[in-house]
């Protein structure tokens, strides 16, 4: 069957044999928990239903391997949450508005100010994504023989950390390693860890950092509690302390909901305290920014910015602009502030923590808590009949597309096992998980329920998911492109 477009709307194929209106609905889930969407839809893209049969087709020209499959034969698309945003009828208004002079923009003197309101640093870079930020903070910081402390290193972090040549150091907190423990703030920084690193190797550590919500640890929150203590020992041997912030007002939310103290403070008063405990911080704005691209460093070492700045015009564009159009810039200043919004944050998290709730009420195993941006799914839990040289994960995002055209992505061992440079044999990773990543106001409570009863009906009848097998895989990154067979 070729692909969509080629496929007349309307055509019988469309709404042939879709699974979750035949077989799925007997389930009775628990679905009364979803706070209502605090918005009205204005306007729509259309998602297609395909047939079991394309399906299988697809999977197969994608060598199962998900990524691989057009969004046009997606059904629901919970690949990333970066990006995907639906922006508001604000922030497509303020788009008309984009000054796209060179330099001295109007829309820049805009985004300045909205990231100056909220973070209080004084010099404000636009960059075209948050990878790029990291890119100019640690080509210019990093080198062989430094080490770049976080809560935990989000991969791109890691990745250009590491290609300074300098060492990336995860120091999570124990609890972040056990995912059926629940802990309010998973997310937090093992601060012993950081005092005892400082005192003994401070000359290496050019800046700390902590990664607000903690990405990799399932989108765990760090408390404010724990920022101000690692701040305060940032402080005692004098060294930098950055937010690498993608998630900052899903974790100012948790801090409202979670913490004493901040009960009745404004969600906007929470950002304000917790960047007052830093020097800096970078964001991927494509996530709390509610924008599809863009990004920015702030800070308040005016030196460093020249520095930064200089590098900036090199790689992205004069520092007013810094790679995005004006009209990018614009947007991000009203995503800014729609992304703190207590209704808007009530729904996102509450749609997040419903669908894992569903999920946890049928058993299925899941990190716990639930985190602010995703539902990730225990894949060696889920399927133990699979070992993880046969891809549990992987075998879970196939079961999931067959049986319902929803994309999930694997974040277990055909991501990240390790092969012996002697032996060839392999050392997987200790959690095979499959993650659900929430768009931010895209899909409905309906499409919510359609994953959780998808994912129900494929976990009661398991034992018929099969292993994988690889049939081509790259040197690098091997999850992007790597094609399997079923076992
Ligand atoms: C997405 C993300 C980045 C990288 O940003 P891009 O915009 O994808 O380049 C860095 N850190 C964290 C925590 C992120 O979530």
């Amino acid at each position: 069957m070729p692909l969509g477009s080629v496929v007349p709307h309307g055509s019988a194929l469309f709404n042939d044999d879709f699974v979750l209106t035949t077989n799925l609905s007997s389930l009775t889930l628990n679905t009364m928990n979803f706070p209502p969407e605090p918005f009205r839809i204005k306007t729509v893209e259309r998602i297609r239903r395909t047939s079991r049969e394309e399906r299988e087709q697809f999977l197969k020209q994608a060598g199962f391997n998900v990524f691989n499959i057009p969004s046009d034969a997606i059904f629901i698309d919970l690949l990333t949450d970066s990006g995907t945003a639906a922006m508001s009828d604000r922030q497509w208004g303020a788009l008309m508005q984009g000054d796209e002079a060179y330099a001295g923009s109007r829309s820049f003197q805009r985004f300045e100010a909205a990231v100056r309101d909220i973070t209080g640093f004084a010099h404000v870079i636009p960059t075209h994504q948050g990878r790029v930020a990291e890119n100019l903070l640690f080509s210019t910081l990093g080198k062989p023989g430094v080490i770049i402390p976080n809560n935990t290193h989000f991969d791109t972090t890691h990745a250009n950390v590491s290609a300074s040549g300098a060492l990336a150091l995860d120091l999570p907190v124990e609890e972040a390693l056990h995912p059926a423990l629940e802990h309010p703030f998973k997310g937090n920084m093992n601060v012993p860890a950081l005092d005892d690193l400082l005192s003994k190797k401070r000359t290496s550590v050019p800046l700390v950092a902590m990664t607000v919500t903690n990405n990799s640890a399932g989108g765990q929150p760090v408390s404010m509690e724990n920022i101000r203590e690692t701040s305060r020992v940032c402080k005692k041997y004098g060294v930098p302390f950055f937010f690498d912030c993608a998630r900052y007002a899903e974790n100012c939310w948790f801090i409202h909901q979670r913490e004493a103290g901040y009960e009745n403070k404004p969600i906007i008063e929470i950002a304000r305290e917790l960047f007052s405990y830093g020097d800096g911080c970078w964001m991927s704005s494509k996530k709390d920014a509610l924008v599809n691209i863009g990004g920015f460093l702030a800070m308040n070492d005016e030196t460093l910015a020249q520095t930064l700045k200089n590098k900036l015009i090199l790689i992205e564009g004069f520092p007013t602009y810094g790679g995005l159009a004006g009209r990018d810039l614009e947007a991000i200043a009203a995503g800014l502030y729609e992304g703190l919004e207590p209704d808007y944050l009530d729904y996102r998290t509450g749609q997040v923590r419903a669908l894992g709730d569903m999920l946890i009420a049928e058993n299925v195993p899941v990190v716990r808590p639930i985190g602010g941006h995703a539902v990730f799914i225990d894949a060696k839990a889920f399927a133990p009949h699979i070992p993880q040289s046969q891809f549990p994960g992987v075998a879970l995002t196939v079961a999931l597309y067959r049986e319902a055209g929803i994309r999930a992505v694997e974040i277990g061992s055909l991501m990240f096992t390790e092969k012996d440079a002697k032996t060839g044999e392999a050392k997987y990773p200790e959690l095979d998980l499959v993650r659900l990543a929430i768009p931010r106001r895209v899909y409905t409570s309906s499409h919510m329920i359609c994953v959780a009863e998808a994912t129900v009906e494929i976990f009661r009848s398991r034992k018929t998911m099969r292993g994988l097998r690889l049939t081509y895989e790259a040197p690098m990154l091997r999850h992007f492109t790597a094609r399997m067979e079923e076992i």
